[in-house]
């Protein structure tokens, strides 16, 4: 808090306050008994809560209009557009569990060795598998034995625009080691 005196001798009390969601920088000026008290509020990302520096990048969510800051878990590139993770959610869902099978997938390996790199129950790979499906991600190519899964351009592009953001996961990074490791012994 910050006080000082003007030419007329009124107290200025100046304060800062975190913006409020959506909107990029306010200031106000409240006379309160001959004291002046003055707001400023700070930006910060809507969804992240770091600080935002005005000198760089600052996404507005075409959706929903929050302010975000440029961290690849914040925005997220659509149709060259940008957005926050709920909105590009709505548009294009995509969860981590089908991120690791769309992966494997992508890498050519049989998508149920998703299960054993990504650790994950056998309930969720058949629910991740299905909702690949449905989105019209991947689709199915032969029969029964002989079945594969192919990827479709809108799996490629699902893909890629959570790419950067779930790569930053842990339990995403485990899964590329083991991944790795076992495309190079294949
Ligand atoms: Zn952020
Ligand atoms: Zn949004």
């Amino acid at each position: 808090m910050n006080c000082l005196e003007n030419s007329e001798g009124d107290i200025l009390e100046e304060i800062t306050l975190p913006e409020r969601r959506g909107i990029l920088g306010s200031k106000t000026y409240k006379s309160i008994n001959g004291k002046i008290l003055k707001t400023t509020r700070m930006n910060f990302c809507d969804n992240c809560g770091f600080m935002l520096d005005l000198n760089k990048p600052v996404v507005i969510c075409s959706t929903c209009g929050k302010k975000l800051c440029s961290s690849h878990c914040c925005t997220f590139e659509y149709q060259r557009r940008h957005y926050c993770q709920e909105c590009v959610q709505q548009l294009l869902p995509l969860n981590i569990d089908g991120f690791r099978v769309l992966r494997c997938i992508l890498a050519e390996v049989e998508p149920g060795k998703a299960r054993k790199f990504g650790h994950m129950t056998h309930e969720s790979y058949k629910q991740a598998l299905s909702e690949l499906l449905e989105a019209g991600y991947i689709e199915r190519r032969g029969v029964s034995l002989l079945r594969s899964h192919k990827f479709l351009d809108k799996g490629l592009l699902a893909f890629h625009t959570y790419e950067r953001a779930y790569s930053q996961d842990p339990t995403v990074k485990h899964f590329e080691s083991e991944l790795s490791d076992y495309l190079r012994g294949r």
